[in-house]
C-alpha cells in the first residue's frame, strides 16, 4: 500500500524473490515524497530540496544490487557546497566548501570565525563523532544532541550552531529533541561515506527504476488507486479494499505511514488499547516547506546551499513561537540546484533552485506563507541575482505534503518531512517495529527504518521488511 521509497523498494525485492506482488498507489505516479516532476518548460526538480546521505552505500544502492540493476543507479557526488553563516560577528559570511570538508574542516572553521584556541576542541569533537563506535552510539539513544553537548566542557560555538542547523536541515528536528545517536550517525555518513549525493534524473528516476523492476519481475502496480481499508479477520489480514475492488492478500505491507495505517486503514477496533495508546503517542517529525525558484538564467554556482545564523535554526522554544505566528525576520534554508548535478534537469541556460525551511507538520499551519516570503527575502539579501532572474515560483507546505503522501489522522500530523520524529524515545532501540500486532501486517518506509536520512531510512526499511515478509511467506509455504 503506497509507492514511496519504502514501498517501492520492498515490492521490487519481493517481486524479484518470486512473491506475487501488487502495489497500489493513490497518486498518478509512484515516488511519494521523492518524486521528480518535469514541468511544461522542461525543468525537472524535487518536491523539496533533497540529497542522498550517505552518498556511498545508501539503501537504494543495496536494493539495486540485489535486483541486479546496480549499473542503473547512476549516483552523482556532491562536489562543493555553498554556505552562508551569520555568527557572533553579526554579518553573513559566504563560503564555498569542498564536499571533503568532513575530512578537512578548516574551511568550516574559517566560516565560523573560530578562534585559534577553539580549533583543537572543535577538531577533537568532530573526530570523536566520526569515529564513535556502535556501542557508544547506542548509548546516545537516551539523550538529545543538546543534552549530549551540554555534558562537555568546551564545545566551540560555531560547531554547536552548525549542529543545531544540521538537526533542522538533515533530520527536520530541533537540537533539543533530536536523538544524539541519529544525528551523530548522520554526521558519520557525511564525514566518512561521501558527504552527500544525487542521481542522474533525480530521485524520481531512481524510483521509476524500482517501479520498472517490480513489473519486470512479474509484479503489478496500479496508480490512482487509493486503499480505503485493510481488512482484518480473526487477528490476521485478509485483503485490501479500494473504491472499486477487494484484493485478497495474506500479507499486506503499508507505506501509508504507521499512524494512518493503524488509525484509518485498519481501524482502532482491531488493536488493543495499549498498542493504540502507543501509536497515538508517537510524535510526528517536523516538516520542510519548499519554494521552487525557476530562473531565466543560471545564477547559483553550486549544487547545494546551507544558509543559517545563530538565531534562525529552530529549537523547541523557537518552534512554539513560530506556531503562534511570530516568525523571525530571517529563516534557515537548505537548497539544491538539480541542474548543477545533472545539466539535463533544466533547459539550456536556465536554472531551478529547490529551497526549503523547517516548519510544523500541521497541514493547517497558518505561518507557512510567511515563511515563503522570508525565503524570498533571504535570497534577496544574500544572493540577489536569484530574485532578479525569477520567472515564476512554485510553493508547497505541510498541507500539500500531506495531501500528496500521508493522511492527516491526528492533530498536528500529516505533513511530516521524513516520517515519525527521529527523537529520543523513537530511535535506535526505541524505533517502532515494522511488524504490526496483526498477523501478516507490516509497516514500511521512513517510520520504521534504521537510523539515517529520509530516503535512506525508507529504502533500508524496504529491504528489511522484504526479508521479514519473505520469511513469513516461506514459513507459510513450508506448513501447507
Ligand atoms: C521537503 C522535503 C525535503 C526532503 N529532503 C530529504 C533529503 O534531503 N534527503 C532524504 O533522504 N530525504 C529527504 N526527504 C524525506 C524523504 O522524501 C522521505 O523520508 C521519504 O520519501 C519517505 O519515504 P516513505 O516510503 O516512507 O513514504 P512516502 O515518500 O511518504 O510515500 C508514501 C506513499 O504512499 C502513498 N499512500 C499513502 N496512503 C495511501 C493509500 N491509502 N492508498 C494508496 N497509496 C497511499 C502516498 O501517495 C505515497 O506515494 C525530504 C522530504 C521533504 C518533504
Amino acid at each position: 500500500v503506497g509507492g514511496g521509497p519504502g514501498g517501492l523498494t520492498c515490492a521490487a525485492l519481493l517481486a524479484k524473490w518470486g512473491l506475487k506482488t501488487l502495489l497500489l498507489e493513490k497518486n498518478e505516479t509512484t515516488g511519494g515524497k521523492a518524486i521528480t516532476p518535469t514541468n511544461k518548460d522542461g525543468f525537472s526538480y524535487e518536491l523539496g530540496p533533497k540529497l542522498q546521505v550517505p552518498a556511498q552505500g545508501p539503501g537504494f544502492a543495496q536494493a539495486f544490487r540485489e535486483l541486479g540493476i546496480e549499473s542503473e543507479l547512476k549516483p552523482l557526488p556532491l562536489t562543493t557546497a555553498g554556505l552562508a553563516y551569520r555568527g557572533p560577528s553579526g554579518k553573513y559570511k559566504l563560503g564555498a566548501l569542498p564536499a571533503t570538508t568532513g575530512l578537512e574542516p578548516q574551511p568550516l572553521f574559517d566560516l565560523w570565525d573560530l578562534a585559534p584556541k577553539d580549533t583543537e576542541p572543535a577538531l577533537k569533537l568532530m573526530i570523536d563523532m566520526a569515529m564513535m563506535p556502535p556501542e557508544q552510539l547506542n548509548a546516545l539513544d537516551e539523550m538529545t544532541t543538546a543534552e549530549w553537548l551540554a555534558g562537555m566542557d568546551n564545545v566551540p560555538w560555531g560547531l554547536y550552531s552548525y549542529m543545531a542547523m544540521h538537526a533542522n536541515a538533515s533530520l527536520a528536528e530541533p537540537i533539543d529533541l533530536v536523538s544524539a545517536s541519529e544525528q551523530v550517525r548522520i554526521m558519520q555518513d557525511i564525514a566518512l561515506r561521501g558527504a552527500a549525493g544525487y542521481y542522474v534524473g533525480g530521485f524520481g528516476r531512481v524510483l521509476n527504476d524500482l517501479a520498472k523492476a517490480i513489473k519486470a519481475n512479474g509484479g503489478d502496480i496500479r496508480t490512482r488507486t487509493r486503499v480505503d481499508r485493510i481488512r482484518v479477520e480473526n487477528g490476521r489480514v485478509t485483503a485490501v479494499v479500494t473504491g472499486d475492488d477487494v484484493f485478497k492478500a495474506p500479507i499486506v505491507v503499508s507505506d501509508a505511514g504507521l499512524q494512518p495505517t493503524v488509525l484509518k486503514l485498519v481501524g482502532e477496533d482491531e488493536f488493543d488499547s495499549g498498542y493504540l495508546n502507543y501509536v497515538k503517542g508517537l510524535v510526528p517529525g517536523w516538516s520542510f516547506t519548499g519554494v521552487k525558484y525557476f530562473l531565466k538564467k543560471k545564477v547559483l554556482e553550486y549544487p547545494m546551499y546551507n544558509i543559517w545564523s545563530d538565531d534562525t535554526w529552530l529549537t523547541l522554544e523557537r518552534f512554539r513561537k513560530q506556531r503562534t505566528g511570530k516568525v523571525e525576520d530571517e529563516v534557515m534554508m537548505f537548497a539544491t540546484v538539480p541542474s548543477n548535478f545533472d545539466p539535463s534537469m533544466a533547459p539550456a541556460g536556465k536554472q531551478c533552485i529547490v529551497a526549503g525551511t523547517i516548519c510544523s507538520p500541521d497541514p493547517s499551519a497558518k505561518e507557512i506563507k510567511t515563511l515563503w516570503d522570508k525565503m524570498d527575502q533571504m535570497w534577496d539579501k544574500l544572493y540577489p541575482g536569484v530574485m532578479d532572474a525569477l520567472m515564476y515560483k512554485e510553493v508547497e507546505g505541510p498541507a500539500e505534503v500531506s495531501e500528496f503522501t500521508r493522511d492527516h489522522v491526528l492533530p498536528g500530523q500529516g505533513g511530516e518531512c521524513v516520517g515519525l520524529a527521529q527523537i529520543v524515545g523513537q530511535c535506535g532501540k526505541y524505533q517502532p517495529s515494522p511488524k504490526a500486532p496483526i498477523l501478516g501486517l507490516y509497516y514500511v518506509g521512513a517510520d520504521v527504518g534504521p537510523p539515517g536520512m529520509g530516503t535512506h531510512k525508507a529504502s533500508s526499511a524496504g529491504i528489511n521488511v522484504a526479508r521479514m515478509v519473505l520469511r513469513q511467506y516461506q514459513m507459510q509455504q513450508a506448513l501447507v
